[in-house]
């Protein structure tokens, strides 16, 4: 029986699978890691790729499974019984000398963390691949201006390069969840792109959006100290990027959002 509370939904038609795993253009020399293989229907078409797979799965009861009966024969794949919010991606990378693929049908409850500790390892990831809920994959793709637009839509679009791959129906899983599924994939946008301290980038954007609905001028000041800086030096900045205090987070750019953090990194002057 599936677990609910580990967002277990299987894909049923390989066709599916093999179609996500196809997009990842692999040609048998890749170090892959999936996350939360289930009862196996990704890490089949992973595995007979022929590169190096890594399969994470939570649940210990598919373990067994998993190695004897979906995958016997198959030496290039270790199926590990690990938290993939756990796992140390930079080691693994180190370890085999390359940066990884990472790919997965995510489980619903950890995307966003997944997502958010995968921004911090990019420089070991080659490109991932995964499949989500469509709501979320509306945030991850948002652009400025709507409600979708977001925490995570800024830095995930600052650390990764997005494109929307296919939509899959409820249907195509057991059990059918509520809602869409899209297949996105991710590529880490190396050489840095221009944020002076990443971490601090992620604060000022956590700090804008910290009360959407009201204005850069409202929020921006009421957190000066974390911001390290008064609410005047804040002000100026804006002014000086000629960003109207009147607008709120969600109107800002990735863009803007680098040269507003930038501009409070440079004025504070400490290394953070
Ligand atoms: N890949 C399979 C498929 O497409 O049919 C299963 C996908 S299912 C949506 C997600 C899987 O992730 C489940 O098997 C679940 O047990 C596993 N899982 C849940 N939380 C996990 C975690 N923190 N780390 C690793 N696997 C996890």
């Amino acid at each position: 029986t599936p677990n609910r509370s580990l967002g277990q939904h299987f894909l049923l038609h390989p066709d599916q699978a093999r179609r996500l795993v196809a997009a990842l253009e692999l040609r048998g020399q890749e170090v892959v890691v999936e996350i939360g293989a289930g009862l196996g229907a990704l890490t089949y078409f992973l595995a007979e790729s022929g590169g190096r797979v890594i399969a994470l799965e939570l649940d210990r009861r598919l373990i067994p499974i998993l190695t004897t009966e979906v995958l016997p024969g198959f030496s290039n794949v270790m199926v590990v019984s690990q938290d993939a919010l756990k796992f140390d991606y930079l080691a693994l990378s180190r370890e085999e000398g390359q940066s990884l693929t990472v790919a997965g049908n995510l489980p619903y409850q950890i995307t966003s963390p997944l997502l958010f500790k995968l921004m911090g390892v990019k420089t070991a990831i080659r490109i991932m691949l995964f499949m989500v809920q469509q709501e979320v994959g509306l945030r991850l793709m948002a652009q400025p201006g709507g409600k979708d637009y977001g925490i995570l839509s800024v830095l995930i679009q600052y650390h990764f390069h997005l494109r929307r791959l296919f939509l899959l129906k409820p249907s195509n899983f057991y059990p059918a969840p509520k809602v869409d599924s899209v297949v996105l994939g991710f590529r880490p946008r190396l050489p840095e792109p221009s944020a002076i301290n990443e971490d601090f980038l992620a604060q000022v954007v956590k700090a804008a959006f910290s009360t959407r609905r009201k204005t850069l001028r409202n929020t921006l000041t009421a957190q000066s100290s974390l911001l390290r800086a008064s609410p005047a030096v804040i002000l100026a900045i804006l002014h000086d990027l000629r960003i109207d205090p009147g607008r709120r987070a969600e109107t800002l750019s990735v863009d803007d959002f680098v040269r507003l953090s930038n501009r409070l990194a440079e004025k504070t002057g400490k290394p953070y």
